[in-house]
């Protein structure tokens, strides 16, 4: 209609202002340009832009703010709760800008905003580095690194923020800046969990860790009747791991290709950061004794394909919608949860996650980042991607379930990354849940300092209140 016809105008002369194109609902691409990885966050912007360089953000930021336009700001697109879109606003797509610099004497990494994990891996690699990111490797590291990053390596070096020398930025005002521990440190402070609050991101730069070529990683596999015991003899092992050993126990019937049959499984996974692979086989025997796997795929992997091996569980267009705790306990009554609510799953599309923390997550100091409890000696992520639109309902009534099942057992914290689209919910209580009142009050005062009239609200918001 006319606000429609509004909107087109007012967005036409944005094309002058930046190098990428800009797509309108009318434009051949739009249908694709709009739609992200969750496939039930269906938003129809005004415009997308794609920028065609670092150059495209600041222009396209004060457009938005000069007409009053919603901006969302797009990496990699896998946000879950649909924050890389926007009903009639603006999105500023930076998934083009995808160059990774490997300095390899320097042992840094420097990635544009729109890079995927798989791209610095696969840059990576070859020095025998690695930056600590995530497990699906086409997610942007823009949006997994502003929240916080947890993943293979995280017992290891810690989470992504962890590693994050610096970054480069535009405000809300078209500002450059830089943020890292010696300029503007409360900004780089508020970067490494504060999610896209703050400014929009054109490049991050990374310490890098050794890693080996090939390095000794796998799964142990247990069945339905081993997961009690798996789970117990998993309590005891992971008291006593060195840092190099990251796990992380999933719950969930493995896709058809894995050739492991159509019932839900324990996947116990590993990965040792280490050379020293005899080492790692006496650690992972030791659990092997306690608790016999049905069967395991173990074996030394490459890194950048070990980082991809769960990719094709998760394509864009499958439906998201995740929830997630952190816990400490590991005894009968949260193993008895755990049990149950896996073999519930008999289907492919669900399925739930125990990361093993500690280690050098745990070491950082609770304020040193905005990363809510790194005491949290595990952290649950219960997570859709199922495609069928019918399935909706139950998908989410599992998600929903399953998550309130342990939230007795909750330590505190939510990590906003493994969120999924809460309608309605009120954005002050939701930071309240992810950061804690001491957290945010600190989060609110940056945010209303560098954008008090919060330009970059679609994203997990720290209202300037
Ligand atoms: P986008 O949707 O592009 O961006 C997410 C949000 O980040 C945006 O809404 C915006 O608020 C902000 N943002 C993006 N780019 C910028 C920028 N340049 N400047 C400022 N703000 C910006 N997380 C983990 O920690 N570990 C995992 O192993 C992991 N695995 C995942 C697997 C899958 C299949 C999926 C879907 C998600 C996974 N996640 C994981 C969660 C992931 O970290 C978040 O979904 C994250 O938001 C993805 O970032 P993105 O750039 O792809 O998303």
């Amino acid at each position: 209609g006319d606000h429609k016809a509004m909107a087109s105008a007012a967005v036409d002369d944005l094309r002058g202002q930046v190098a990428g194109t800009v797509l309108l609902a009318d434009d051949p691409g739009y249908d694709e340009a709009r739609r992200v990885w969750n496939g039930m966050i269906d938003r129809r912007p005004a415009a997308v832009v794609r920028a065609a360089s670092a150059a495209d953000i600041a222009p396209t930021v004060r457009y938005a703010r000069s007409h009053a336009l919603p901006l969302a700001v797009r990496g990699g697109g896998h946000n879950v709760a649909g924050n890389g879109t926007v009903d009639g606003g603006i999105v500023l797509d930076l998934g083009g800008l995808t160059a990774v610099r490997v300095d390899e004497e320097g042992g840094t990494v420097q990635a544009q905003a729109g890079a995927t994990l798989g791209d610095i891996d696969r840059a990576t690699a070859p020095h025998h580095l690695a930056v600590p990111v995530g497990v699906v490797s086409g997610t942007g590291v823009a949006g997994l690194t502003l929240g916080g990053g947890v993943g293979w390596l995280t017992r290891a070096h810690g989470l992504t923020i962890d590693s994050l020398l610096s970054a480069d930025l535009v405000t809300a005002s078209g500002e450059l800046l830089r943020a890292s521990a010696t300029e503007n440190p409360e900004l780089f402070w508020g970067i490494r969990g504060g999610g896209g609050n703050f400014g929009v991101v054109s490049s991050f730069t990374f310490r890098a860790h050794p890693l080996p070529a090939e390095v000794f990683s796998g799964s142990l596999v247990y069945r339905r009747d081993g997961w009690a015991n798996a789970l117990r003899a998993y309590e005891a092992w992971t008291r006593d791991l060195p840092d190099e050993l990251t796990s992380i126990v999933s719950f969930l019937v493995p896709p058809e290709t894995w050739e492991l049959g159509g019932d839900p499984l324990m996947l116990l996974g590993f990965v040792w950061a280490s050379p020293d692979a005899a080492e790692g086989g006496r650690i992972v025997d030791r659990l092997r004794a306690a608790a016999p796997p049905d069967t395991e795929m173990v074996e030394p992997a490459r890194w950048a394909e070990w980082q991809s091996a769960a990719d094709e569980m998760f394509p864009k267009g499958v439906r998201g919608y995740w929830k997630n705790t952190s816990f400490d306990r590991l005894d009968d009554d949260v193993i008895g949860t755990l049990v149950r609510r896996g073999a519930e799953q008999t289907w492919r599309g669900t399925g739930f996650d125990i990361h093993h923390l500690g280690g050098a997550y745990g070491r950082v100091a609770e304020d040193a980042t905005p990363f809510p409890n790194r005491s949290a000696r595990f952290w649950l992520n219960v997570y859709g991607y199922w495609p069928d639109a019918a399935d909706d309902v139950p998908c989410t009534a599992f998600v929903r379930g399953m998550a309130g099942d342990m939230e007795p057992y909750s330590t505190g914290g939510q990590y906003l990354n493994f969120l999924g689209e809460e309608r309605g919910r009120d954005p002050l209580a939701q930071a309240l849940s992810i950061y804690g009142p001491e957290k945010l009050q600190r989060l609110a005062a940056l945010k209303r300092e560098v954008d008090p009239e919060n330009i970059f609200r679609l994203n997990h918001n720290i209202p300037p209140v």
